[in-house]
């Protein structure tokens, strides 16, 4: 069979992507290791692809047949990969994974997309009922009673560009937030990515706080923030003024009809050390009578960006939610604790990232080369698993 399969794949990232190095040396910290870290890394990133997360799934795979076809050298237990990811260093993968999103940059995977975005949000992962880990933040019911303990994490994803590619996620604890999470996340991502890798930042309202965007003016991003009720006055000055007036702009988008309202000069919020705050509002008309309106915040200038530039800036926030969280939890085990301490949570989260834009390069750049159509993660799933049983002699019977 010829189509693609687990090794070609391999090929692929060892070849094109230049990913040998790393995985031979992926931030091992065992210190006598019995088992080389290319073959516990490649397993548990073969485990990703093949949406068989667990250690107890990665161990299966690795004691069958199908190993070959995996291109992992040896079998291992469970308890290996427990001990490997409590010592692997996170940042070799985060670096690893930015270098491959510059690389998707320099060989023209965006070349379609006047800008580039960048969509940050956080989300919940695992639960458990006692706190175990340095992760476990406590939720509490309506009467402020702790029923539990769960995960919580920010991520960072490429968005914009008709490739949406998650890099890398920050974890926050009690006593930190999503909001300090998403800071360090945004700093760290644009040093592994380079300065001038992106375009702007794309986040929901609660990151529309003056120290976020002036983190993201120091790193030489411009900022698309949904503006809701946590800016009262620049919310309410906005829906007075656009209230009173017909939109300035009707487009056709997809199905949908759009109307959108943009202004440049309205007044920054006293701690937020701009000139002037612009404005977009928009009301999107689906087929079916449903109306979707918003308004969001940005300091592009109308000359260098349009309203319908901004309004599907403003959209692209959906791909962390869609393309990312929904992804990661639905098909890849972002909800799934494999093994209970805080690095080895880690590194799966990170390794669970990388896989989702190892997958969407193959598939969707690499593969696509041609005039075939573009594959579903559920066709290539498919012929991934079909390409895994060993090949049988032929029955001369
Ligand atoms: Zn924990």
């Amino acid at each position: 069979m010829n189509g693609p399969s687990p090794r070609r794949l391999w090929r692929y990232l060892t070849g094109p992507l230049r990913l040998g190095t790393f995985f031979r040396s992926p931030g091992d910290g065992r210190r006598q290791p019995q088992i080389a870290a290319q073959a516990l890394y490649g397993a548990l990133l073969m485990g990703q692809l093949l949406r068989q997360y667990s250690f107890h799934a990665v161990e299966a795979l690795v004691c069958s047949p199908a190993r070959r076809a995996l291109a992992v050298r040896t079998s291992f237990g469970d308890d290996a990969l427990a001990y490997f990811t409590e010592r692997l260093d996170a940042d070799c993968t985060r670096r690893a994974a930015a270098g491959v999103v510059s690389r998707a940059k320099r060989n023209k995977a965006f070349q379609d997309s006047a800008f580039i975005g960048l969509a940050l949000d956080g989300t919940s992962s695992s639960r458990c009922r006692r706190p175990r880990c340095p992760w476990c933040r406590p939720f509490r019911n309506q009467r402020k009673q702790i029923v539990g303990y769960r995960h919580q994490l920010t991520m960072i994803s490429v968005v914009g560009t008709g490739l949406s590619l998650p890099f890398d996620v920050e974890p926050y604890g009690p006593g930190d937030s999503e909001y300090r999470a998403g800071q360090r996340l945004l700093r760290r991502a644009v040093q592994n990515l380079g300065s001038r890798f992106a375009d702007y930042v794309v986040v929901d309202g609660e990151f529309a706080t003056a120290p976020f965007l002036h983190t993201a003016d120091q790193l030489r991003l411009k900022v698309v923030a949904r503006l809701k009720d946590n800016l009262p006055e620049l919310l309410a000055a906005a829906q007075q003024r656009f209230g009173s007036q017909p939109p300035q702009l009707c487009f056709e988008e997809g199905q949908d009809r759009v109307e959108v309202w943009d202004a440049e000069d309205f007044d920054p919020w006293e701690s937020l050390q701009w000139q002037s705050v612009r404005v977009l509002r928009y009301r999107q008309v689906k087929p079916s009578g449903e109306v979707i309106e918003a308004y969001w915040l940005t300091n592009f200038s109308p000359r260098r960006v349009s309203s319908r530039t901004l309004y599907r800036m403003a959209k692209s926030r959906w791909e962390i939610e869609n393309q990312g969280f929904n992804d990661a939890k639905n098909r890849h085990g972002l909800k799934h604790i494999c093994h209970h301490e805080a690095n080895s949570l880690l590194v799966q989260w990170l390794i669970l990232v990388l896989a989702l834009t190892l997958e969407r390069l193959y598939r969707l750049r690499y593969l696509h080369r041609g005039t075939h159509p573009v594959r579903t993660a559920m066709e290539l799933l498919r012929l991934f698993w079909l390409s895994l049983s060993p090949p049988k002699a032929p029955d001369s019977s």
